[in-house]
């Protein structure tokens, strides 16, 4: 929908896994939802979608990965929980998952497939919307929006879900804390490998992870986590790293077809390591996915994570307007939330530092 005047209960800032989610859940509750999402922080690439995360996703949308309108073959990846867990390099497809299979997904077309979910829900979803401020007028939030070149009308609501992810450190002076200087290198194989097995593949090497997720055209999508300290040191190109890394691996090495690197491949670079900020929810506000903690990649979890805190996030909303709180002076009414996302996070980062801290 186009940019119009909003006063709703709710407005949603990023439409990702947490955001769509969070929204979709309070729109079936029958509260009044507006998301805005703008797509200039999105992750894009392939991931993996949790057996977990499968499970609770499925539980909104039964069928949602069968769906013929997904758009991408999903893939099963028989993995475990999360990829950490070996220094050897392994090849992960048919282990014991207790939460069944995992899949592997085209983030830009998972992520939209959610918000047409929350759009079916009720939701008013602003397509292309960045939120370019976020004031507090009364009791009320007051968002402005930026659409293309033009500033549009503000949405106003009674509570905001802060969903946009990593980024999300501007926001209520938000700093950031405990955060790790790794940066993921990543590339579609497709062109190069010759495998259609539905493989994910992890190996250890002594300047970081990679990992290498089966690709919807039966490729592999690899990514390379290493410290940013690492790749400055070389002084090679982000290409050379990245290739001369990958022949250094016993696994994936194989994936390449040695005599014939395409010139064009596109390696592209994320943060990664574990983020997490100061504030994860305040009077009238919560921070939901990324926005909140933003887990490390290589666990595997982070759409997990993402929905559980959605989930979360929501059931304290509810909980906030069914007792007709919103806010309480001098208290943070969504104390608990904030509490419950600080332990998972303090568990995550502990288990970060004891699997691979030496990067
Ligand atoms: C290299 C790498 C690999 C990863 N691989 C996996 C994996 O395989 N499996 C897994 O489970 N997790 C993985 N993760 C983690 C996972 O991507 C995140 O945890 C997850 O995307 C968090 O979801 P989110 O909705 O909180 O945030 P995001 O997915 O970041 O969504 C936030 C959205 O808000 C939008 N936005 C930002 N600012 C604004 C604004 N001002 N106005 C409007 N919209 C805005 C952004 O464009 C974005 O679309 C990986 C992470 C990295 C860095």
């Amino acid at each position: 929908m186009s940019g119009s005047s909003h006063n709703v209960d709710v407005v949603v800032a990023g439409g990702g896994p947490a955001g769509a989610v969070c929204a979709l859940m309070l729109a079936r509750s029958g509260v009044g939802v507006c998301l805005a999402h703008w797509d200039g922080y999105s992750t894009g690439g392939i991931e993996l979608v949790s057996g977990r995360a499968r499970r609770m996703i499925e539980q909104y949308c039964p069928g949602f990965f069968q769906q013929e309108t997904f758009g991408i073959p999903g893939m099963e990846v028989h993995e475990t929980i999360s990829l950490w867990g070996t220094p050897e390099p392994v090849t992960l497809s048919m282990m014991f998952n207790p939460w069944g299979a995992g899949v592997a997904v085209e983030r830009a077309l998972f992520d939209q497939k959610l918000r047409d979910l929350a759009d079916a829900a009720g939701v008013s979803v602003i397509t292309g919307a960045k939120v370019i401020g976020i004031d507090r007028r009364s009791d009320q939030w007051q968002l402005s929006l930026r659409l293309g070149d033009a500033e549009c009308d503000p949405v106003c609501a009674r509570f905001l879900v802060l969903a946009t992810g990593r980024a999300a450190a501007p926001f209520f002076d938000q700093s950031p804390v405990g955060e790790s200087s790794q940066i993921a290198l990543m590339a579609s194989l497709n062109p190069l490998t010759c495998t259609s097995e539905h493989t994910l593949y992890v190996e250890a090497m002594d300047n970081g992870w990679w990992y290498a997720l089966p690709a919807p055209d039966c490729g592999h999508f690899a990514g390379f986590c290493t410290s940013r300290k690492e790749i400055k040191q070389r002084r090679v190109s982000l290409r050379e790293f990245f290739f001369g890394e990958l022949r250094r691996t016993r696994l994936l090495a194989p994936l390449l077809d040695k005599t014939d690197t395409p010139v064009n491949l596109r390696i592209t670079g994320r943060m990664a390591g574990t983020r997490a900020f100061s504030k994860a929810a305040g009077n009238g506000w919560i921070a939901v996915g990324d926005a909140a903690y933003a887990p490390d990649p290589l666990s595997g979890m982070g759409i997990e994570l993402a929905i559980e805190s959605a989930q979360l996030g929501a059931g304290a909303l509810l909980g906030a307007m069914q007792r007709g709180l919103h806010e309480i002076a001098g208290r943070n009414i969504f104390a608990e939330y904030e509490e419950a996302i600080r332990e998972r996070a303090s568990r995550h980062s502990k288990m970060a530092a004891y699997h691979y801290g030496g990067l």
